[in-house]
Formats: structure tokens, sequence, C-alpha cells
């Protein structure tokens, strides 16, 4: 199938193009499209088949759910079997935005959409393409992550090219997107609000608007065991090519534990990656050294994570050193992803009198 790649500037929203996606979607086609956290891969929420082709373009295993999409609260009450009321709260505070609310699901909703679960996710995205495709559309739209899975989230419409070119018969290239990071989900179904993964709605946000709100045991248990509650959080959602290590401590230890690493490994012929900031970049001596961006701004750390990864898998390095990205206010959801792509492999690297070591 040809993939058909279309830019639209989301100051001027060509609406001939918005126009064509609509009805590809609701004749229960595929559309990839921008959100303000990452691209979508967008299908008919409502329609089994529909949503059936977005396991298969992906590789996606059936039993990982979809969020679906919407552009008015009226479209959570009508997919709903019941609202709690703390997400009328949620919504008037953070939609349209990057959060997603889990809520029991009425007979509405496929089980081909849920992966055969009796709860839904929904959201709804800011970002100015994905409510002009909603609204033309008519459709919830059921969308995870435009990546093949196994893939890092794609940022740009470029990373969707390179995953499922020739599967998808639309992309919407609305450029690089703002957030970087996939939605915070919240379980609402829960006792006590469930944060089933974090993002850039951190909990502390959640607690101010709705009281005590608690995290996935699944999420922080060292215990492998303890499964987290979202589906998709169980699988190790990407791995890098290359062995991926966080360098964690204090940034002058980091500097030289990176780099009497780094050296080690090139005296086997190693090819090395190292993952720094503005701030550091310079001081490494890796064979390609990528900046996050700088640490005073977090928002571009999280911004830019996806794309250096893909760089990295293109670059042919057979290790990578990441410093540690655990900031103040994402740096939760950062790390989350960091973590699961270094297979939760972090060394903690100490100053001692003649340079650093790893402890
Ligand atoms: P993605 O859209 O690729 O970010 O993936 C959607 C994420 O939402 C996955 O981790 C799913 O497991 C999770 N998710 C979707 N629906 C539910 C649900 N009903 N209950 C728990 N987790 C869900
Ligand atoms: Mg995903």
């Amino acid at each position: 199938m040809e993939t058909k790649i279309y830019k639209l500037d989301h100051h001027a929203i060509d609406h001939e193009i918005i126009e064509k996606a609509a009805a590809a979607l609701r004749k229960g086609e595929l559309v990839a499209f921008p959100t303000e956290t990452v691209y979508g891969l967008g299908a008919d929420a409502l329609c089994p088949a529909a949503a059936n082709k977005i396991y298969a373009a992906k590789g996606r295993p059936s039993d990982n759910p979809l969020i679906v999409h919407i552009a008015r609260w009226q479209d959570l009450l009508y997919i709903a079997k019941d609202v709690p009321e703390e997400a009328e709260k949620l919504a008037e505070a953070f939609w349209p935005g990057p959060l997603t609310m889990i809520v029991n699901k009425n007979e509405k909703v496929p089980y081909e959409t849920t992966g055969g679960m009796d709860t839904v996710a929904v959201r709804m995205p800011s970002h100015p393409v994905a409510l002009a495709l909603l609204q033309e559309s008519g459709c919830l739209i059921a969308a995870p992550s435009a990546n093949a899975s196994g893939r890092p989230s794609p940022t740009m419409a470029e990373h969707v090219a390179e995953d499922l070119n020739e599967r998808i018969p639309i992309i919407l290239d609305g450029g690089e997107v703002g957030i970087g990071i996939e939605s915070t989900i919240v379980d609402l179904t829960e006792e006590v609000p469930m944060i089933l993964r974090p993002g850039y709605i951190t909990g502390e946000m959640l607690e101010d608007v709705i009281g005590e709100v608690q995290m996935d045991p699944g999420l922080i248990a060292e215990d492998s065991a303890v499964k987290p509650k979202a589906p998709g959080m169980k699988y190790r959602h990407y791995a890098p090519k290359a062995d991926l290590k966080i360098v964690d401590g204090a940034k002058d230890a980091v500097i030289s534990a990176i780099n009497a690493l780094t050296k080690a490994q090139q005296e086997q012929n190693k090819r090395v990656g190292v993952i720094g900031t503005d701030e550091t970049a310079a001081l490494y001596g890796g064979d390609l050294i990528l900046s996050m961006g700088s640490r005073e701004d977090e928002d571009e750390i999280a911004r830019h994570m996806y794309r250096i990864l893909r760089e990295f898998d293109e670059s042919g390095v057979d290790v990578i050193y990441s410093e540690s990205f655990a900031t103040p206010r994402i740096g939760q959801a950062i790390m989350n992803r960091l973590l699961k792509a270094a297979g939760h492999q972090v060394l903690m690297a100490q100053q001692n009198n003649g340079g650093s070591e790893i402890v």
C-alpha cells in the first residue's frame, strides 16, 4: 500500500487535507497524526475491524488496549458506563491536554479497542491537527503511538514513515511534537485514583485537583513479579540496538566515570555513544555524543529523548552511556522511559581521589 504524507501548518490548517484524512477514518482506514505528546496511529474507535488494523500495522499484542481520543466532553459520556466525579474535575483542569483517564466502558466500545478490558482509556488532545481530524471525521479515534511495536514512540512524521511506510495509507505531518513523551494515564476505576503511567501531568498536579492519588505499585516495584496495571507497561517497550546503561551520581563523578568506561570500551574496539546535555556534551570522548538539551530545560529533554534514541539505533554504536535525568517535575516520566530502554541498568558513579569509580 502506498503511504501518502501530507504536510500541515498548524497555524493555517489545510482543510482539504483534513477532509481526505477524515474520510479515510470513516471508511475504517488508518491515519497517523500529530498530537501534543507523540504521533498517534488512528482508527475509528467504535469499529472493531478498524481497531484491528492498528494492531496489525504496529505488530502490537492484541491484549494491549488503545487510547480513545475525543474532541468533546459529551464523547466521554457517550462511551463511559459511569463517570466518576474526579473525571469532570480533571477534564476541567487538564483537557484538552496530555492526560488519559481510565473509566468503565459501556457496550458501544468494542473489546477490540480495549484489548478485551471492561474499562476504556480516554483522552482529549490539544494539538490543533488532532482536534481538526476528530471534529471533521465525527469519529472517536483509537490511537496508540504511531511506532512499530518495540521501537521508540515517534515525535516527528519522519519517524512514523520509518516504521510504518507502506503499512498505512496516510500520515499527517505537523512537524515535531511539543511534549515528546506519552500522556499521563490515571485510572479512575480504583478507590483511590492510580497513576498507571507517569507523564507531563505529574502526581502533584493531579492531587491539587482531586486529592489523594496513588502510584501503580507495579511501576515502582523492584520485584518483577508485581506486574504494572496498564497492559502496555509490562512489555519491555523499546530496547536500543546498543547496550544502554545509565550512569547516575554527582555531575563531575558522572563525567569522569563515563569517560573511563568509554575508554575501556574503545580499547576493545567497541563504538561508544554518550547521552549528555548542552552543559556536558563537549566534555565526553565517545564516538557519537548527543545532547538531550539544556539541563535547565526539562521540557526540552523530554522532547528530544525518543529522537536521540532513534539516532543511536541508526548510528551503529555498540554501547551507550547516558546521564541520568531525574529532573524536578517530569523527571519521573523521563526516567520511567529511559530506565525501561536501559533494562534498568544503572551504574552509580562516585568521586575518589584519582578520578571516579563505579560503586
Ligand atoms: P500508547 O497509546 O502506545 O501510549 O499505549 C496506550 C497505553 O495505555 C498502554 O500502555 C495501554 O496498556 C494503556 N491502556 C489503554 N487502555 C487501558 C485500560 N483500559 N486499562 C489500563 N491501561 C490501558
Ligand atoms: Mg506506545
